[in-house]
């Protein structure tokens, strides 16, 4: 495997109340305190409201809009092949994150409700999330 200290986050002033948040197990993302509106990736200012937006928890639970079965390693990270999932935090309609699946193997259909957990990120001392399928580890209601 190739050198992965090249696929580190570097957080910023923006990024960091996620990264941070992982480290602790929480999905961190910014909020809108006005409108509520979810704005992932991180911005500085509501697209909406033009006001300021915090960093919340977010749900860790979600369901799949989309993904695909990864079998070229692109990114040295993980071994192949791995399943990638958008993720709507939430249920559908949610703030939309990218998660491995850590706990299942092939294509995820859309709509399939998944826990979202942090894992390591390999090479470094980053905190990610990855969805899991079938195994609930946060004790959310299932939908
Ligand atoms: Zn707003």
């Amino acid at each position: 495997m190739s050198d992965v200290s090249a696929f580190q986050p570097v957080p910023d002033p923006l990024t960091a109340p996620f990264w941070d948040g992982a480290r602790d197990g929480r999905l961190i993302l910014a909020r809108c305190p006005r409108c509520l509106a979810w704005q992932h990736p991180p911005l500085e200012m509501c697209r909406a409201c033009a006001v300021r937006l915090r960093p919340e928890a977010a749900p860790l639970w979600g369901v799949v809009y989309s993904g695909t079965v990864m079998r070229h390693p692109a990114v040295p990270l993980y071994a192949t092949p791995y399943t990638v999932v958008i993720v709507e935090v939430g249920g559908a309609g949610g703030p939309r994150i990218v998660a491995r699946v850590a706990d299942a193997e092939g294509d995820v259909a859309p709509g399939t409700r998944v826990d979202i957990a942090m894992r390591p990120l390999p090479g470094g001392d980053f905190m990610v999330p990855v969805a899991l399928v079938g195994t609930p580890e946060t004790g959310a209601p299932r939908s």
